[in-house]
Formats: structure tokens, C-alpha cells, sequence
């Protein structure tokens, strides 16, 4: 095994946490060098075809996961240079500030976090400015304070969401633009559809690779690497320190020795290479690492009226937070809503394999599409865990009670909005998008194994700066969450460690 090199910062993933992270401590001058199992997504048809991403899985890993009875599954978890961003949404949205206290759920009570929105505001501040997000402020009511405003005004609705945005105010929602990273006519320029679910190579859309990874890999001080696997994380004898890394690159096993770990594989992963590592794992005396996961409550909604066409290209523009805090009747929070990007019939195809794609056309050019999503709640024995090598996640559903409710009323007010037939449809299981909590941040050593800056309790050198560390799912999209924990880790890193 070669072991010829010492670095300053060993960053573990290059997806939101960790290019992030390595974009806010690359002015240090630290020598950081980020390992990536993948390589970058680059050009090609398939990244504009839906009939290749949603229906052969082009994308997709040669991978599989075993669930929680044991049963094999192909995950959609994507490996490439910028991790899950490549193909997500671009929807940057803050955690409302309430979301950081305890909260009463339907399906039981969230922890709050160990410190209040105020302290994340300014980070999600900056993580805005990194991401260039599109958005505008003073259109949704549970929008927590903004020291400043969005960096670009809203992506514009296309004239048939404009339509569907005057339907909703007419009876009594509040839809608000989605506070978007996506420089839509770059987009449209390379083909015209959504970003939503499509993947990116380099054509507008602000994720992880063209976002934080770009802006970390203009300082001579930062080196990505792909195509390196992490297989391990290696403990000193004294079974603290973390002295480096066993990875895989090219068939060959290497060992890289660095100051300082931190580990930003994604939920899953990180939960899995810190219970690979060590004899009995790392940073696992609170026998918390893998346990919480959560992944959010979602289904799709689709929105019939047979008199009106649909003919928007993305879609992707509106949010409904109406039940966000409140089932708007005094009950329990139920949850977001927000358009998904257009779905057009060979999308549908992909759910309704039995159905011709002409019939799924004329059904989808008179439908719009919603994406409705609830907290998960944080339960210790949903969990990743390890069995025979291959990764194991017992996904355990909590708060289903309060998802159902949200379909249920939003179904209710699109009807009134002039939708005659309204379906509904759960998101699959085995899509992992919106995975957290694996390795949740805490103040207490015996109930979480890193700090609230992400700085493993037991191993000083180690910190996690990806989607494991948020101890609550919420009930929006985690990017910006993430983004701004891995910016406040590198602060803190840049004042302490470097
Ligand atoms: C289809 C889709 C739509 C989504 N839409 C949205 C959205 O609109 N808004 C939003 O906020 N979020 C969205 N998400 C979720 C978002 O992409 C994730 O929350 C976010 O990317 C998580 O960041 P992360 O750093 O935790 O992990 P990732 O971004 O997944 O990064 C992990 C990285 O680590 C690498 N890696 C893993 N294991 C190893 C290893 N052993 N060695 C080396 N490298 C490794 C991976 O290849 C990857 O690059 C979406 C996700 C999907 C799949």
C-alpha cells in the first residue's frame, strides 16, 4: 500500500458539504484535498433525455442496498463530482427559524437544535451568495429574517404557472417563487426542458461542482481527485486521532495520512465509513452514528383540469407554505409544497410502464405537477447499518399520519382552484433524495457523535460537514441547510486548526 503523503485537510465527498466546505476554507491556504469516488458528469444526449434518465436509469450506480427486511435495492444516490446536486432540484431554501425549536408533530416531537436560526442566518447568508440563488423576499409569510436579500430576483414563471399562481390566490393560498440556483437561459439554452431530476454538465444549474467546488478549486492550494474510494478511515494507536485514509483508485489500495478528516460521503455513506472503520467503528460510543435517518415524507400531486394545457418547459417556479407551521386550522405543521419540474409523458412512462406514452402526452399536457413533502421525524432505530459489507438501511417512515393530511388538503383547494381530478402518487422508498441525520450534531457526547460544529466528540481531527449532521428533517429541501453548516465548519476549522 503506498503511504507517501501528508496533507493539511482530507475532504471526503464532493457534493454539497464537502465542496462547500473546501470553498469556505480554501482562503486559509491549507494544503485541502478532496477524494471523490466519482468522476464528472460530463456531456452527452442522455443528460436531456428523459426516456435515459427515467426510464433506463442511465445515471443511476451499479450499486445496491439491502433494505430493512433484507431484500437487495439499486439506491438513487448519485456518484459523480458534485454528488446528489447534480441531479437535484436547485430549490435553496432556509429552514424556517421555527424548525430550529422543539416542535409538536402529528407523529410526535422533534428536539430542537442546539442553537437558534440566528446563529445559522449569516452562514445561510453566504451560502446564498455562493449559490447565486434566485428567489425574492416578502412573498411567503413563514420566510424566517434575512440580513440581506437574495442575490438575483426570482426564475420567471412561464405564463401557464403564471396562471396557476393567480388560480391558487383565488382561493386563499399563498404561492411564493421558489428560491432557486439555476441560471435558467443557460439551461434552456443547452435543451429545452426542467432542471428538476436532469442532470448537469455545466449548463446553468448551481450545484455542488459548478457552485462550491469551482469556487474552492480557483485557490492553487485546493486538488480534487476522483475515481478514490474511501474504504476506511484509520485510527492512531491511541484511538483518537484519525491518521488518515485507506482508499481504492484504480484498482490500487492507497493510503493517504492528512491534520485533519472530514467526511462528507452523504448520509448514507458517511454513516456507512465511519461504522466501516476502526475495530468497532468511529466515533460510535454513542451507538448514534447510522441511527436517525430520516428522508422526508413526499408524494407527488398531479393536477388535471382536461380544459387548460399545460405548456410550460420547467415548470418549476412555485411554493405553497400554507401548512408549513400549522395545518391552518390551529392543528400540527403538515408540511411544504412545491411544483416539481414539468413531467412530461415519458417521465410518466416511467411509473405507468403499461400505459401508452401518446395517452400519458395528452394526459400531461393538461396536468401540472406538485411535490408534496413532510417532516420526517428523527427515530434511533431508522438506521444504516452494515451487514456482510454492504450497506443496510432500515428506512422507518414516521409522521405518515400528517403527509396524508397535507395531500388530503391541498387536493381540496386545487379542486376549488378549477382541478377537477386530482392524484396523488408516494415517492419510492428507494430513492434516498433528501437522506440526513445518520450522524447528527448535539452538545451532549452520550446522545451525538459530533458537535454542534460538526467535530467528532472522541476524535478531535475528525469533523462530518454533510446532510448527517441536521438532527431534523424539516419539511424543505436540505441543500442550503447543508451548505451553510459546512461554511460555518470551515470558519470555525480556519480559527481553530489551521
Ligand atoms: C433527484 C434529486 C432532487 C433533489 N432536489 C433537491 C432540491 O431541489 N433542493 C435540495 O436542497 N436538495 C435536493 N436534493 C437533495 C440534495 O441533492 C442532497 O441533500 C445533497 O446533495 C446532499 O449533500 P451531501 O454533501 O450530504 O451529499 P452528496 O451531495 O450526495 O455528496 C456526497 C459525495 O460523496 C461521494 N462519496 C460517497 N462515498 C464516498 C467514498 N467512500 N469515497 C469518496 N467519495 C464518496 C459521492 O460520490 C458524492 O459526490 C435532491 C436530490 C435528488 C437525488
Amino acid at each position: 500500500m503506498r503511504s507517501d503523503e501528508i496533507v493539511d485537510v482530507l475532504v471526503i465527498g464532493s457534493g454539497m458539504g464537502g465542496a462547500t466546505f473546501a470553498a469556505g476554507l480554501a482562503p486559509s491556504g491549507a494544503k485541502i484535498v478532496i477524494l471523490e469516488r466519482g468522476e464528472r458528469l460530463v456531456d452527452s444526449d442522455a443528460v436531456r433525455d428523459p426516456r435515459a434518465i427515467f426510464q433506463r436509469g442511465h445515471f443511476r450506480p451499479q450499486e445496491s442496498w439491502l433494505d430493512g427486511v433484507g431484500r437487495p435495492f439499486n439506491p438513487g444516490n448519485y456518484y459523480y463530482v458534485g454528488g446528489n446536486s447534480k441531479l437535484y432540484g436547485a430549490v435553496l431554501i432556509r429552514y424556517r427559524s421555527q424548525d430550529f425549536q422543539p416542535i409538536e408533530h402529528l407523529g410526535g416531537a422533534t428536539p430542537g437544535w442546539p442553537f437558534p436560526y440566528e446563529e445559522l442566518e449569516p452562514w445561510y447568508g453566504k451560502a446564498e451568495a455562493l449559490y447565486g440563488v434566485r428567489g425574492r423576499l416578502g412573498e411567503d409569510a413563514t420566510e424566517p429574517p434575512h440580513s440581506q436579500a437574495f442575490p438575483h430576483p426570482p426564475v420567471p414563471d412561464e405564463p401557464a404557472i403564471a396562471a396557476v399562481r393567480a388560480r391558487l390566490k383565488r382561493v386563499g393560498l399563498n404561492p411564493f417563487s421558489l428560491p432557486l440556483g439555476i441560471d435558467i437561459e443557460r439551461w434552456l439554452k443547452r435543451a429545452p426542458t426542467t432542471w428538476d431530476a436532469f442532470p448537469d454538465a455545466g449548463h446553468g444549474k448551481m450545484d455542488a461542482e459548478s457552485g462550491g467546488l469551482a469556487e474552492a478549486l480557483r485557490f492553487p492550494n485546493v486538488e480534487l481527485r476522483t475515481g478514490v474510494r474511501v474504504e476506511r478511515l484509520i485510527l492512531a494507536g491511541d484511538g483518537k486521532r484519525i491518521e488518515g485514509v485507506e482508499a481504492v483508485s484504480d484498482g490500487e489500495r492507497i493510503l493517504i495520512r492528512a491534520k485533519l478528516i472530514v467526511v462528507a460521503a452523504g448520509a448514507v455513506n458517511t454513516a456507512a465509513l465511519l461504522l466501516r472503520s476502526g475495530e468497532n467503528g468511529v466515533a460510535t460510543r454513542s451507538d448514534k452514528v447510522g441511527r436517525h435517518f430520516m428522508n422526508h415524507n413526499c408524494s407527488a400531486v398531479l393536477a388535471v383540469d382536461p380544459r387548460t394545457v399545460n405548456d410550460s418547459v420547467y415548470q418549476k417556479t412555485l411554493g405553497v407554505n400554507d401548512f408549513y407551521l400549522s395545518d391552518g386550522k390551529g392543528g400540527p405543521p403538515l408540511g411544504n409544497i412545491q411544483l416539481l419540474g414539468r413531467v412530461t409523458a415519458p417521465i410518466l412512462k416511467s411509473n405507468l410502464t403499461w400505459a401508452p406514452e401518446a395517452a400519458l402526452g395528452v394526459l400531461s399536457r393538461r396536468t401540472v405537477d406538485w411535490y408534496a413533502m413532510s417532516e420526517d421525524l428523527p427515530d434511533p432505530e431508522s438506521r444504516v447499518t452494515i451487514e456482510a459489507g454492504q450497506i443496510r438501511l432500515d428506512w422507518k417512515r414516521s409522521n405518515w399520519e400528517a403527509h396524508l393530511r397535507l395531500v388530503s388538503a391541498f387536493k381540496e383547494r386545487l379542486r376549488a382552484a378549477g382541478y377537477p381530478i386530482v392524484l396523488s402518487q408516494p415517492f419510492d422508498r428507494r430513492t434516498p433524495s433528501h437522506q440526513c441525520g445518520t450522524v447528527r450534531l448535539g452538545v451532549d457526547p452520550l446522545e451525538a457523535p459530533v458537535d454542534p460544529f460538526g467535530r467528532a466528540f472522541d476524535h478531535p481531527n475528525l469533523f462530518v460537514v454533510d446532510a448527517s449532521l441536521l438532527p431534523t428533517s424539516a419539511a424543505v429541501n436540505p441543500s442550503l441547510t447543508i451548505a451553510a453548516l459546512a461554511l460555518r465548519a470551515a470558519d470555525h476549522v480556519a480559527k481553530n486548526d489551521i
